[in-house]
C-alpha cells in the first residue's frame, strides 16, 4: 500500500513511515489475526500471508547513548534492522523471518535485557520524567519504577496474571502520569510554605491565584513587599501553585509521601472509562528503594493473582468482589482520609470515591 509522506515540519516527530518494517508498510491496515507464541513474542500474519514477528524487550526508559547503540546494533545483527518504542518504554524488533526470533531473545538476554511485557503479564510500569527533565517533582519517578521492576521482573517475563496489569508513576500530585490499574502518585500532606522575599520578583500573582483549585490563594502584603497568602483550611495540598510559583514550596522530605491508587482505565472497551480510587496513603518516600510501597504493590498483585478469574482487569475484580473484602483481602486499612469529603467533589470527582454522597 502506497502512502505519502507528511511534510517535515520544524518540531514534532518525524513521519514514522519511514522507519516502519517493510512488511508492516506493504500490509497496513491489511491484517488477519495475530498470536501469541510465548511471552515476549507477537505474531502478526496478514491477507496477503506474510508474517511479522515482533519481539519485545524491556528498556530502563531513560537510556543512555551505549545502551541504545547496543539495542541497534542488536536489532541489525539479529533482527531485520526495524525496532520501535512503545508507550511503556519497551523496544520492539520486527522480524520478518520466525526462525530470527530464537536466536534474537537470546542475544537480548545475554546483553542483559529482558524479553516479556506482552498479554497477561505486568507491563513495563510507565513513569514521569522526574529529576531529569522536570522542575516540580517530588519523588523520582524512575527511580520509584527500577526499584520496583526489580522485584516484578518475573511478572514481567511471563503471563501468569488474570489479565494485563498497567502500573504507572507520577513524581507530583497533579501532571502526568496515574490512570493505571496501578497507580503511585506523589501526595503532599502540608500546605505550601511561602517565601515572601521573593514571590514579587518571580511569580505572576494573578495567574497563580487563578492556579488554586479550591480558591485558597489570596494576594497579600507582606513585610511591605506584595506577596501572597494561603487559607490553610482550605488547601487541599495538591501541589498546583508550586510550579507557576517556586517560592511556594511543597516538595518535604518529610511531608510529601506516596499514595496507592487501583482501578483507573482509559478505555471503554469492556466498560466504560474509570478514575483510580485511592486505597494507600501516606507511604514513606523512602529513596533509594522505596521497599514500603513495593510491598503494597506486590500484595495487591499477589491477592488479585489468587483471586480473580480469568481475564478479570484489577478494577473490574475489585468491583465483583466490593470495596471492603479488597481491603480485609490486601490487610490494608479503611480509613476517613480515604473518603472525599470536599464538597465540590458531590458535582465533579464523587465519581473517584468509594462512597456516593
Ligand atoms: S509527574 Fe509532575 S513532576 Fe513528574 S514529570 Fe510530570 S509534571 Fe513533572
Ligand atoms: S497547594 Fe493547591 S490547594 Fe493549596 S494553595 Fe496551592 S494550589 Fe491551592
Amino acid at each position: 500500500m502506497s502512502k505519502e509522506m507528511r511534510e517535515p515540519i520544524e518540531s514534532g516527530c518525524p513521519d514514522a513511515w519511514q522507519y516502519m518494517h517493510p512488511v508492516s508498510r506493504k500490509n497496513y491496515g491489511m491484517w488477519k489475526y495475530h498470536e501469541h507464541p510465548r511471552p515476549g513474542v507477537l505474531k502478526h500474519v496478514a491477507l496477503s500471508g506474510d508474517e511479522l514477528w515482533t519481539v519485545k524487550a524491556g528498556t530502563q526508559r531513560i537510556l543512555d547513548v551505549f545502551t541504545l547503540r547496543k539495542l541497534c546494533e542488536i536489532g541489525e545483527k539479529y533482527g531485520d534492522g526495524y525496532v520501535h518504542f512503545t508507550i511503556r518504554s519497551n523496544m520492539e524488533f520486527l522480524v520478518a523471518d520466525g526462525n530470527k526470533v530464537g536466536p534474537l531473545i537470546q542475544a537480548l538476554e545475554s546483553a542483559g535485557f529482558i524479553v516479556g511485557g506482552t498479554q497477561n503479564s505486568v507491563a513495563m510500569i510507565s513513569h514521569t520524567q522526574g529529576w531529569l527533565h522536570c522542575d516540580i517533582p517530588g519523588t523520582d519517578a524512575s527511580g520509584v519504577v527500577k526499584s520496583m521492576m526489580d522485584e516484578l521482573i518475573d511478572e514481567f517475563k511471563q503471563t501468569n496474571m488474570p489479565n494485563r496489569v498497567h502500573i504507572t508513576t507520577s513524581c507530583c500530585q497533579i501532571n502526568c502520569g496515574g490512570q493505571g490499574d496501578i497507580a503511585i502518585n506523589v501526595q503532599h500532606t502540608k500546605p505550601p510554605k511561602i517565601n515572601h522575599d521573593l514571590v514579587a520578583n518571580v511569580c505572576e500573582r494573578p495567574t497563580v491565584v487563578a492556579r488554586c483549585p479550591v480558591a485558597a490563594i489570596r494576594p497579600a502584603m507582606v513585610n511591605g513587599k506584595p506577596s501572597l497568602e494561603v487559607d490553610e483550611k482550605k488547601c487541599i495540598c495538591c501541589g498546583a501553585c508550586y510550579p507557576p510559583c517556586p517560592p511556594m514550596q511543597i516538595n518535604d522530605a518529610e511531608h510529601s509521601k506516596l499514595s496507592i491508587w487501583v482501578g483507573g482505565n482509559h478505555s471503554n472497551a469492556r466498560g466504560k472509562p474509570t478514575f483510580q480510587k485511592l486505597v494507600a496513603a501516606g507511604i514513606p518516600n523512602n529513596p533509594p528503594r522505596w521497599p514500603e510501597a513495593t510491598a503494597i504493590v506486590k500484595r495487591i498483585l499477589n491477592t488479585y493473582k489468587k483471586d480473580a478469574k480469568d481475564w478479570e482487569r484489577i478494577g473490574e475484580w475489585i468491583e465483583r468482589i466490593g470495596w471492603p473484602r479488597f481491603f480485609e483481602m490486601v490487610d490494608l486499612p479503611f480509613t476517613k482520609y480515604h473518603i472525599d469529603t470536599w464538597r465540590g467533589a458531590r458535582a465533579s470527582l464523587n465519581a473517584s470515591t468509594h462512597i456516593r454522597f
